[in-house]
């Protein structure tokens, strides 16, 4: 069983820690902000015609988002908090290490697992350099097999699902309502981050998803906007926009 299974052991070359969006659970994000660094808002929405053949696909999908009102459809829109790490992580350290080590987030403790179910591990998809593959314990065959990683990974799609509600009714409470169509592109926020600790606040103190909140999707190629204009979805057509759309 062992040898068809990943090798990996980690160097320490701080690569992962670069040019990146680091996913935060709520209560990360709160730490992260009150250290005083800048979170990214990224917005992507869906339905059942996402994955017409794999219901699984879409069940793990739709645990981790809200059903929101767009026209007259209803979508699951799924909003991710993530540490702006873009040029570098600001808890990166000159020696090269996390300076925050000890508390550092669940998704830096898991990289390179993937989170997501569906998703095979790969190798060659992740950005450590390719001799850590060839070194260390064992961690992964057709399951994790580090009990610690196992607990990790699993805390982190526990996290996804637990702040679904919360992470979609503050970016209505800063006025973010429109997404991009699931696996199509992103809508990516940069939000002030006075605003975005006050927008948590706010649902600390009870502020939740409101029923009556029109939503939009951004979408540019012409099959899926007559796709999604056919499902009653309401589009965004506004020329500027507050968000970067960054097509996959
Ligand atoms: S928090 Fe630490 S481990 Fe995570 S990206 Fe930043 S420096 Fe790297
Ligand atoms: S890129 Fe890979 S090998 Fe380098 S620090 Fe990150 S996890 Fe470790």
């Amino acid at each position: 069983m062992e040898d068809n299974g990943v090798r990996f052991a980690c160097n320490g070359c701080g690569i992962c820690c670069k040019g990146r969006l680091v996913p935060l659970t709520l209560n990360e994000t709160r730490q992260w902000l009150q250290r005083g660094h800048e979170v990214a808002v990224i917005l992507e929405a869906f339905d059942e015609s996402t994955w017409p053949s794999e219901p699984g696909q879409y069940a793990h999908s739709a645990q981790r988002g809200v059903d929101v009102a767009s026209g007259d459809a209803w979508v699951r829109a799924v909003a991710v908090l993530a540490g702006n790490a873009l040029q570098q992580c600001p808890n990166l350290g000159e020696d090269g290490r996390c300076g925050i080590y000890e508390e550092r987030p669940l998704v830096c403790r898991i990289y390179p697992m993937e989170i997501n179910p569906f998703i095979a591990l790969n190798p060659e998809n992740k950005i450590c350099p390719p001799e850590v593959w060839e070194q260390g314990e064992v961690f992964f065959t057709d399951r994790i097999v580090d009990p610690v990683l196992d607990d990790q990974v699993e805390r982190s799609r526990q996290a996804d699902r637990d702040d679904a509600q919360a992470k979609i009714a503050v970016c209505e409470a800063m006025g973010i309502s429109v997404a991009a169509w699931k696996d199509n592109a992103m809508a990516v926020y940069l939000p002030d981050r006075a605003s975005l600790l006050e927008a948590i606040h706010h649902y600390d103190a009870g502020m939740r998803v409101s029923t009556s909140h029109e939503w939009k999707i951004r979408v540019d190629d012409p099959e899926l906007r007559q796709q999604l204009q056919a499902a009653g979805l309401a589009l965004d057509e506004r020329p500027q926009v507050d968000y970067i759309f960054h097509r996959l």
